[in-house]
């Protein structure tokens, strides 16, 4: 037996004040890491004796006890994490988190709410998030919404909704095997993977996503989407939906969601926005403008833990007409009737909007962060980051040995090094192992991306730690490294 066992066999402590102590060491340890965010290196790979001690074990028989097993969670997983908690994290589209979320996460595991459904105050706390999202970006009041993973399953249900919606017959009972529906959907080849993915699940096929070209700011070319739905109609096809990209995963592009809405609303076309980071940009007063047209959407999903910092995962799903979101998951078998009274009222119940049963209290660590932070802040540091990005982007254009490879719409840099002796090839070879270099010296963490055919080195601005030396460490770092590397070519 271990020190933390309970004679009574339950799975609390023994000893409350010896477990109180742990929880004070652990969070002592926690604090102290987040104010000395900037001295660590920014990543380091993960020790061969490391990933031996996670690998080889079989599942416990005995437990060690609390104790060990946080000095084993200080050992092997807390020196090696992703790094998006460090100031020079620029890779992909990470946020960067908060004490604020973290504390919610810590809450929300002790009370441990399913959102399911019924009548609790966690489900009051989903609905009020859902409605000050619902607000943010002016959709009506009847809109309804779910905290669910991420964008990529809040696209998944905005187009199941879609589907639902748009499709003949009931799709429903008879999945799409009930007639010739030939479904198409559109969407800009700048668009995310995600929406790939949720076409193939909801078994409408790949190449019934057509991805419409994009102009010189890498947004969808309207004109060329009215041509593509055109030629599907003279060919047979049920055009049903188009996907707009409020912030490209590449580089920031917004689409004219104005002129798509409107497109939408003439041809009867669902229209979803994935506004994954790039729609809290309505944050912004400057910024907002951008974004005109993204109260028209049918469907929204957009991420908590991206721009907004809320801890790892949080997205949401914002549905136009709850009446379609309803009839699209609604399943209520008997285990699961709701009542008048008591703690199986409540209704409507979340799983009756989406996927899961069983569902977490997500929603606390939004509700702290929009509450305790506000809209003003979390918007100032949003506004930073663009005005940042647009910092680089002029030292990026002002130095000779550095080219930049996208107009930077919003905080996304693409850059390169250049070299004129270097073929093509080569200089996409010497800027990703730039990249790998930079992040195996801990210098700073950005990601790479294709554009034009060219290997680009990317910098996301997506986090409220970065400042400017950050940035320019960045650049010293790609130029010191670089010539390194040219110089042994
Ligand atoms: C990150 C991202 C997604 C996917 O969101 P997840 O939260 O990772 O599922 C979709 N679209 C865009 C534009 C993104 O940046």
């Amino acid at each position: 037996m271990s020190s933390d066992d309970r004679p009574d066999g339950t799975l609390d402590p023994e000893d409350w004040e010896a477990f109180r102590a742990i929880c004070h060491r652990a969070v002592d340890r926690m604090i102290e890491r987040w104010a000395h965010a900037r001295e660590r290196p920014v990543w380091q790979s993960v020790p061969d004796a490391v990933k031996d001690a996670l690998a080889g074990e079989g599942p416990p028989e005995r437990g060690i006890g609390l104790e060990a097993t946080l000095r084993r969670f200080e050992e092997l997983i807390l020196p090696y994490p992703t790094g998006n908690t460090h100031p020079r994290f620029l890779g992909w589209v990470h946020g960067s988190g908060t004490p604020v979320g973290a504390l919610a996460e810590f809450l929300a595991g002790a009370m441990n709410a399913n959102l399911g459904g019924r009548e609790h105050a966690p489900v009051h706390v989903e609905r009020q998030v859902i409605r000050w999202s619902r607000t943010l970006f002016g959709l009506p009041e009847g809109a309804s919404g779910l905290l669910v993973g991420g964008t990529s399953t809040a696209t998944l249900i905005g187009l199941a909704c879609a589907r639902e919606a748009k499709c003949p017959g009931d799709v429903r009972r008879e999945g799409l095997q009930g007639g010739p529906a030939r479904l198409t959907g559109y969407t800009s080849r700048e668009a995310h993977g995600s929406v790939t993915k949720a076409f193939e699940l909801l078994g409408l096929g790949r190449e019934h996503l057509r991805l419409v070209p994009v102009d010189a700011e890498l947004r969808m070319d309207v004109r060329a989407l009215q041509e593509a739905v055109a030629a599907d109609r003279a060919a047979g096809f049920h055009p049903f939906c188009v996907v707009a990209t409020a912030g490209t995963v590449n580089t920031g592009a917004i689409d004219d969601l104005a002129a798509i809405g409107h497109f939408c609303r003439e041809q009867s076309l669902w229209l979803h926005v994935d506004a994954a980071f790039g729609g809290l940009a309505v944050l912004v007063p400057e910024l907002a403008p951008r974004l005109a047209g993204i109260e028209q959407a049918d469907s929204l999903a957009f991420d908590f833990h991206k721009w907004l910092h809320v801890p790892y995962d949080a997205g949401c799903v914002l549905i136009r007409d709850e009446g379609i979101h309803r009839a699209t998951f609604a399943l209520r078998p008997d285990y699961l009737a709701a009542a008048e009274r008591g703690l199986a009222g409540g209704n409507p119940w979340f799983c009756e909007y989406g996927i899961d049963l069983s569902r977490g209290f997500r929603a606390l660590k939004v509700w702290f962060t929009l509450l305790a932070y506000g809209l003003d802040r979390l918007g100032e540091a949003i506004a930073r980051n663009c005005a940042d990005a647009a910092w680089l982007g002029e030292r990026v254009a002002e130095t000779p040995e550095l080219e930049l490879l996208a107009p930077v719409a919003l905080n996304i840099v693409c850059f390169r090094w250049r070299d004129g002796r270097l073929s093509p090839a080569a200089l996409d070879a010497l800027n990703a192992a730039v990249v790998a270099d930079l992040h195996e010296e801990g210098i700073a963490a950005p990601s790479t991306t294709q554009l034009d055919g060219r290997l680009a080195i990317r910098a996301c601005l997506c986090n409220h730690r970065t400042d400017r030396s950050d940035l320019a460490a960045l650049l010293e770092g790609v130029i010191t490294l670089a010539r390194r590397r040219a110089a042994t070519l």
